[in-house]
Parts: structure tokens; sequence; C-alpha cells
């Protein structure tokens, strides 16, 4: 297995990897309190999996690397819950425009922004297309887990897909850092469910802070969360994203 960790590469061996036109995993994820059962790091934590398991995958069939996770996004709308970081729109802007031109900088020209936070979503919808222009390379983004939805929703029992410290995440947190979940406040990790999608399209609508929908910071139901489904959807989330990056997607 080749190593595809950009950290764990020397100069010259990602200088190779560009010269073999390696796709660049960039994981863009969150720091953001998650409900009184997991880490601050969730987003961090399972962006950076998501993306690893995908290139493990991934690279028997072409050449791919993964960049080192941003931690932070756009996580106003949880500050109020203690434990949360969050840049305005503009530094994010600044910030994945200049790690995207250090990536191109080091040669490579294929970059994907895998997304792990709900919050980034509407942002890197817009900033896809002004980076593509600024830096005049086709830059993509894909949030993971809106890969492999029908699977996902197969696999989960009480919610369709990823809402927030809910079932999924918290079963992915058993299966990849299962020290870091307190069992014992389980049975308080409820709210009200998140529809992901709706809170994007423009219906007629204003901002919410977390604090306004759940008292307990989590939208979804964590109560049935096991490391055996959280097993099931980092496989079925990394799987979608490689087949279509080993089908060519989204250069084609
Ligand atoms: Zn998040």
């Amino acid at each position: 297995m080749p190593e595809i960790e950009w950290n764990r590469l020397s100069a010259e061996s990602l200088r190779d990897l560009a010269e073999r036109d390696a796709i660049v995993l960039l994981p863009v994820a969150s720091t953001e309190q998650h409900g009184p059962h997991l880490p601050t790091g969730v987003d961090d934590i399972l962006c950076s999996a998501v993306c690893l398991r995908t290139a493990q995958i991934v690279a028997a069939g072409r050449p791919i690397v993964v960049a080192p996770t941003l931690w932070c996004g756009l996580a106003d709308h949880h500050v109020a819950f203690g434990g949360t970081f969050s840049l305005s729109l503009a530094t994010y802007h600044a910030v994945l425009r200049d790690l995207c031109r250090s990536i191109l900088g080091a040669g490579f020209g294929r970059v994907v922004m895998v997304n792990g936070h709900g919050g980034n979503m509407a942002a890197l919808t817009v900033l896809v297309g002004e980076l593509t222009r600024e830096l005049e390379a086709p830059i993509a983004t894909v949030t993971y887990f809106m890969e492999a939805q029908a699977e996902a929703a197969a696999i989960l029992d009480d919610q369709p897909g990823v809402m927030h410290a809910c079932e999924a995440e918290t079963s992915l947190m058993m299966a990849l850092a299962p020290d870091l979940v307190d069992r014992a406040r389980l049975g308080e990790a409820r709210g009200p469910d998140f529809d992901m999608l709706a809170s994007l399209t423009p219906t007629l609508k204003r901002f919410h802070r977390f604090k306004e929908i759940t008292g307990s910071g989590v939208v979804g139901d964590a109560r049935r969360a096991s490391a055996e489904k959280g097993a099931a959807l980092l496989e079925a989330y990394a799987n979608g994203l490689a087949e279509r990056l080993l089908a060519g997607e989204p250069w084609g």
C-alpha cells in the first residue's frame, strides 16, 4: 500500500506524486460542540478518516494523496454552546484560496475539498466557483455524507442520514475513536430531526442558531448508535466517493 498522507511524505515523494497527476483530497472540517456525549473534534476526526479510507481504496487504481485537514470552518451557529471555533466567510475564503494555491504550487492539478461539516456546505458551493476562477484550476468539492445516501439510510434506524452529533456521527465515532464517546450521556443525545438539504434550499427562511433548534446541541437521535453501524457507514461513504474518483469524476 503506497503512503497516502501528505504529512508523512517527503517533498520529493510529493513532487513525484504531482508528476503522476495524483488527486489531492483536502479534508475541510470544523471544531465545534457535538452534544454532551461527543468531543468537539468530531468533524475533524470523521472527515480525516473518510478521506484516508477513500484514498486507500482509490490508491489501488490511481495516485492520490490526502492533505492535512483544515480543522476550522463556519460554525457560528454553534458558538453559544461553547467549545466552538468559527471563521468569518471572508477569512474562510482566503484560507481555502491559500491552501489550494499551495497544493497547485506543489505541482498538483486535481484538488477535491472534501467537506465534513454541514455549516460549510453553502459556502463551499459558492467558493468552488470563485476558487476555480481565481486560481485558474478546476477545484472540486464534495460533502462526504451527501455520498451513498441510500446506503446510509439502510444502515441507520432512526434517521435517514447525517444530522449532528446524531446516530450517524456517534456511530462513526464509536467505530473510529470509541474512547472519546461518553456512553453515560447517550440518553441525552437527542434533538429534533433536521433536514440538511431543506436547510440549504432558497425558500423563505432566516438564519437559526443551534440554541434555537436544540437544547442538547444534538439534532437527530444518537441513542441507538453503534460501532457496527459506524464501520458500515465509513465503508459506504468511502466507497461511494472512491467509485466516483476512480471513474474519473469530476474531471471526466
Ligand atoms: Zn459540524
